[in-house]
């Protein structure tokens, strides 16, 4: 008999997840269908996100070469039945206080920074960047994790080694990169550029760096169709911007950064939205949602 959620004590509330305790050293990491833009919460959700998320996170766990958090498979009997296919039980690690960005090309935080001083994150790159340019090679550009609410603030590779440490920081920095060419090169060869990507690092026991939370996911990268990318141009991605650019449109009437709340998504926004979650899914992986869900007939 597989347990109730209500039998785990419910640790935290994420934007997206849901963190519960199986034991001292296991946790059980439920991805919710909440979509945030703007860092507002949306209404309505959008279905089945928390699956693709979690099947996106597992597949590439397992082709990246690196130690993961996960401690159980996607039906280990520690899953209550209720979040089937939407939960991890990981490993219970003593998280890393960075988001752990790296960046192939120039867009959003960075971009704004570049024009402004020509760095990211105090990294010099050449003049003449624009939106959407490939960097001359992959940068780490960390940043410090917000409390709920506040935006994460970008900040150098020295506060990295000022607070960690420089062996800390430098393995840190390493293993970003290393396993950013690797989900890029296995994006390039589904015919998706991976822009940039977030990681979250955290300590095993005996101080094993272990990667972390969910991982290449839409809601953690910017993914790019390959065959439409033009430097210069703002580029159509399979994350959340689908539901930024109908907030920000005309249409919905509403303009971030005030005090209004959000409106209500349409249903056509809720559908396009899951229909990118999936499509980046599938095909990044190859695979079918279907199959995921078990429900391909
Ligand atoms: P938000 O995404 O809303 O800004 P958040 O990142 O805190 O906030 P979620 O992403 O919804 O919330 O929840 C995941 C939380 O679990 C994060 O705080 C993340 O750092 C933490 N986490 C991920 N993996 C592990 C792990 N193996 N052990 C302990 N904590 C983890
Ligand atoms: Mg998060």
């Amino acid at each position: 008999m597989r347990p109730e959620l209500s039998d785990y004590t419910h640790l935290s509330a994420g934007k997206v997840r849901e963190i519960y305790e199986i034991d001292d050293e296991t946790l059980l990491m439920v991805a919710t269908d909440r979509i945030s833009a703007y860092d507002i919460s949306l209404e309505p959700e959008i279905p089945d996100k928390g699956r693709v998320l979690t099947a996106t996170s597992v597949f590439f766990f397992n082709q990246i070469d690196f130690p993961n958090h996960l401690a159980g498979d996607i039906d280990d009997e520690r899953i209550p039945e209720e979040v089937l296919g939407r939960a991890l039980v990981v490993k219970r690690l003593k998280m890393l206080p960075f988001e752990c960005v790296a960046r192939g090309y120039l867009t959003g935080s960075g971009l704004k920074e570049y024009k402004e001083s020509g760095t990211v994150c105090g990294i010099k790159l050449p003049e003449g960047l624009t939106e959407a340019s490939k960097l001359p090679e992959p940068i780490f550009t960390p940043a410090t994790k917000a409390e709920q609410g506040d935006h994460d603030e970008n900040v150098s590779y020295e506060v990295v080694v000022d607070k960690l440490g420089e062996a800390r920081a430098s393995q840190l920095r390493d293993a970003t990169l290393q396993i950013y060419s690797q989900a890029a090169r296995i994006a390039e060869e589904r015919g998706i550029i991976l822009a940039d990507t977030k990681f979250e690092f955290g300590l095993d026991t005996d101080g094993t760096l272990v990667l972390a939370d969910e991982v290449l996911t839409p809601d953690s990268s910017r993914y790019w169709p390959a065959d439409s990318y033009e430097e210069g141009k703002v580029q159509p991605s399979f994350d959340k911007q689908y539901v930024r650019n109908w907030l920000t449109s005309p249409k919905s009437g509403w303009e971030p950064g005030g005090t209004v709340a959000p409106p209500e998504l349409p249903g056509s926004v809720v559908e396009a939205t899951r229909e990118r979650y999936v499509e980046a899914y599938e095909r990044l992986s190859g695979e079918k949602f279907c199959e995921w869900l078990g429900t391909c007939v």
